[in-house]
């Protein structure tokens, strides 16, 4: 772009995305190590990860399978045979001097994945999926990449299987990168095939430029534009916060060097989550820098009919329809219920016995409401399903009141994993508690004649007042709305 001042609202922000995703495996994806992670560095590690003379790679069929999932999940085009690359650097991660990746013929081509931001839905072109090693992870000390003392370096996930993504330049602001991250997250959790918990499990390099908004047509950019335009790679994103934060960090940097009439350098830039900046780490490599050849130690790769024989699960947008339209739920509730597998599982299961309204409050909102206060996540009660069936019988039955198995059917479950009908006994909860709280309604109604008349005169006030006589009684546990019905069937008699 040339230098010239502009104003910001003649600007438009172009963002594409290249997102590494670490594929759960048992194993590497060309040897036998184990991919969980080891106690001290340097444990998982054999001949073939470590690159040594004469080791050669055997592809592990599950991350090729992993591939074509996200392929499936994306509506890539999957082809009939796929093959791998040499893309030859010089890094100290990187024992071999090559990484293996694909070039020219990835496992998956030309898909997409809606999003929505601000109640807008849009489509993201995702150009490529293919399958690489990750290379080993360095460790820089006493400072960041450009401050460290010495670095250190780990070959424990050299060879750990990942899918990168890459997509069409089509974001236009850093919160709709947030939105597609956030979304890919789910739809990959969904496939099973990843594990957002695991720390570096997606990687993120954002290359991002901005261009007069006058070449946005339609909001498509042009190439020559684009070209045109110096852009720069932010690298070392490790999460979809992160990736905004860093992008409006980049965005502005930008801006404010355009609008200054100063030119934007083509670079490659390192987000230094600490610091909140971007810091310009080396001019960008080209494709041609990197001398791609076929990997002659692996043979192509036929792929044809895995699309048809490989199968995905209904996918989160999918269920968060189906959820909204089959159970009558709210949008942000059905959003809430499906945003992970384990949940949106757990939930239908809950529904299928119970009232679907009443199992969306008590999984939504009571259950994952309690789980998040305690850090906890739903795997951690993945076995207890029972139970949590149990304790929304109990509300639906009328056996306990809602503010008893909320406060301590619920708390207890998690707090001390104790099962639901052993509270209830042991806090007196059940069907005694049902006796007691009819009791203080007979007793409210014998020591208020007046409200009673008031009540059998029709004064709308006059029941209001007995259930607050009952709730003092039942030292605030009865269940009001459940109050106002025995009082009514009591006065009836
Ligand atoms: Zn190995
Ligand atoms: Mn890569």
């Amino acid at each position: 772009m040339t230098a010239r001042s502009v104003g910001r609202e003649e600007l438009v922000t172009v963002i594409g995305l290249e997102v590494h995703v670490q594929l759960e495996t048992e194993t590497k994806i060309f040897c036998g190590c184990p991919t969980e992670p080891a106690e001290g560095p340097n444990e998982n590690v054999c001949p073939v990860c470590l690159g040594l003379p004469g080791a050669l790679p055997v592809l592990n069929e599950a991350a090729v399978e992993a591939a074509v999932k996200i392929g499936k999940a994306i509506d890539a085009d999957i082809p009939e045979e796929t093959r791998f690359h040499r893309k030859n650097y010089y890094y100290p991660d990187l024992p071999k001097n090559f990484q293996i990746t694909q070039y020219d013929e990835p496992i998956c081509a030309d898909g997409e994945l809606e999003i929505a931001v601000a109640g807008e839905r849009r489509t993201v072109t995702i150009e490529r999926a293919h399958l690489e090693e990750d290379p080993g992870s360095l460790q820089h000390v006493g400072g960041s990449i450009d401050t460290a003392d010495y670095t250190l370096v780990d070959y424990n996930r050299a060879g750990t299987p990942l899918v990168e993504i890459v997509t069409a330049p089509d974001f236009r602001s850093p919160r709709e990168v947030r939105a597609f991250l956030a979304e890919l997250e789910e739809v990959l959790e969904y496939l099973g095939v990843f594990d957002a918990g695991r720390d570096g499990s997606l990687r993120v390099d954002a290359n991002l430029s901005i261009v007069p908004a006058t070449e946005a047509d339609d909001g498509r950019i042009g190439e020559a534009t684009l070209e045109a335009a110096n852009r720069t790679e932010v690298k070392n994103i490790s999460s979809h916060k992160g990736a905004e934060k860093a992008l409006a960090y980049e965005e502005s940097r930008q801006r404010n060097a355009i609008e200054r009439g100063r030119a934007v350098e083509q670079e490659t830039r390192h987000w230094d989550e600490s610091r909140g900046i971007t810091v310009s780490m080396r001019s960008k490599e080209a494709e041609k820098d990197y001398r791609y050849f076929p990997e002659a130690d692996l043979p192509p790769l036929r792929v044809a009919g895995w699309k048809s024989e490989i199968e995905i699960p209904e996918l989160p947008r999918a269920r968060r329809e189906r959820f909204a339209a089959e159970y009558g739920l709210s949008e942000e509730a059905a959003s809430k219920l499906t945003s992970r597998k384990a949940v949106a599982d757990l939930y239908e299961d809950v529904a299928s016995e119970f009232d679907p309204g009443l199992a969306a409050t008590w999984v939504a909102d009571e259950l994952l409401g309690e789980l998040n206060y305690r850090d906890m996540s739903v795997a951690e009660i993945e076995g207890r399903l029972p139970e949590v069936k149990r304790l929304v019988e109990l509300v639906a039955t009328d056996e306990i009141t809602a503010k008893n198995a909320r406060e301590t059917v619920l708390r207890g479950m998690l707090d001390d994993g104790d099962d639901p009908d052993a509270i209830v006994d042991r806090e007196g909860l059940g069907k005694t508690g049902a006796d007691e709280v009819r009791l203080a309604v007979r007793e409210a109604i014998a020591e208020n004649p007046e409200a009673v008349a008031d009540y059998e005169d029709g004064e709308d006030g006059a029941i209001n007042f007995l259930v607050g006589q009952v709730m003092g009684k039942t030292g605030g546990s009865a269940d009001p709305g459940a109050v106002n019905e025995l009082l009514i069937e009591e006065l009836g008699n």
